[in-house]
């Protein structure tokens, strides 16, 4: 049962379950959060571990238990299952954590029928399109971590690229959180210029080798890591923590989770990254952004990479 404020439960306390946990204990966003995981012991460490830090933050119970504690949360966050291993794409994830989510969604369902649920394991898209589907929520309750992430190590690297502070370069990152995600570059700006334009006043005069070699950086930012140290999970636990915080503060702002397109870029009945618009009852719309036409295919392309792995699992 929920004692104060909001309540925030996350399954699985791995790497990704517990930096999030970590994060979200220091945003303040919450004043509790129930940890589960399949190891008990493991979840209940993580536990004792954030809560001997309480008195440094505002006040906050995190607790570990069976799915009966996650009873009335407000957001249920599922980090269980396992990642791909060093070399391996992410979609190769799918048949273990696919039965993984077999096990929790109806249990996190049981407990809290009104909850907004982030899925973050990976393939995020897929693993979100199979929770929308065995939780039975309308769609705008069931969001992927999508394209956050990519989108702001996208940011951090033009910000490097044109030593101008991340916050100030306005893009996405759309599509798989995967190899056939897109970088935007028709809607790239900084200041209010197009990319191009910027790129004028740049005095690094790179040619077009910088895009390029930026959106490849992107695309193996997570291989690169996990090569060097087994896993991600401070960026990714930021990424929750800014949708978590769209959500219960009812910010209306605009995020590229994984959504569920109904015909949005003629694609249908898939879960991709797209700027969406996210608040306190989850997605409140879906944008539509112009998209030159190479973006547009590259788009269509991706979310047919999805669809193709949706059908081979027979959900
Ligand atoms: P990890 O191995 O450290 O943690 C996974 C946890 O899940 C373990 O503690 C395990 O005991 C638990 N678990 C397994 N089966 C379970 C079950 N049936 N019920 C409850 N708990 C169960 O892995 P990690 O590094 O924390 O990564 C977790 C997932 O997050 C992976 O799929 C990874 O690819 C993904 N990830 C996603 C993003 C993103 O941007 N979406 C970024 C990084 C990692």
């Amino acid at each position: 049962m929920k004692t104060r404020g909001n309540k925030i439960s996350i399954i699985g306390a791995g790497f990704v379950g517990s930096t999030t946990a970590f994060a979200l204990m220091t945003s303040g966003l919450t004043s509790e959060i129930v940890i589960v995981d399949i190891n008990k012991n493991k979840a209940e460490g993580e536990a004792m571990d954030l809560s001997h830090g309480a008195p440094f933050v505002r006040p906050i119970d995190i607790t570990s238990g069976e799915y009966s504690d996650t009873k009335d949360s407000d957001i249920v966050i599922i980090t269980a299952g396992i990642g791909p291993k060093p070399g391996d794409s992410r979609l190769t994830c799918i048949s273990k954590n696919l039965k993984i989510f077999q096990s929790i969604v109806p249990e996190v369902v049981k407990y809290s029928p009104d909850s907004i649920l982030i899925v973050v394991s990976n393939p995020v898209d897929i693993l979100s399109y199979i929770t929308y589907k065995l939780s039975g929520f309308p769609s705008n309750r069931v969001i992927g971590s999508g394209t956050v992430l990519d989108t702001s190590r996208f940011k951090y690297m033009l910000g490097q690229h044109f030593e101008v502070d991340p916050r100030n370069i306005h893009t996405y990152i759309m599509g798989e959180h995967g190899d056939s995600e897109i970088a935007t570059w028709s809607l790239t700006s900084i200041a209010g210029m197009n990319v191009d334009e910027y790129c004028d006043t740049c005095l690094k005069k790179c040619g077009g080798e910088m895009k390029l070699n930026i959106y490849k950086d992107v695309k193996e930012a997570a291989y690169k890591v996990i090569e060097k140290k087994g896993a991600t999970y401070y960026a990714v636990a930021l990424a929750v923590r800014r949708i978590v915080e769209a959500i219960l503060s009812n910010e209306n702002s605009i995020l590229t989770v994984s959504s569920l397109l109904n015909g949005e870029y003629g694609i249908q009945d898939v879960y991709m990254g797209v700027p969406t618009i996210i608040g306190r009852g989850g997605v409140k719309k879906l944008l539509q952004v112009n998209l030159n036409k190479e973006e547009k295919d590259q788009l269509v392309d991706s979310s047919k990479v999805l669809k193709s792995v949706i059908d081979d699992s027979n959900i």
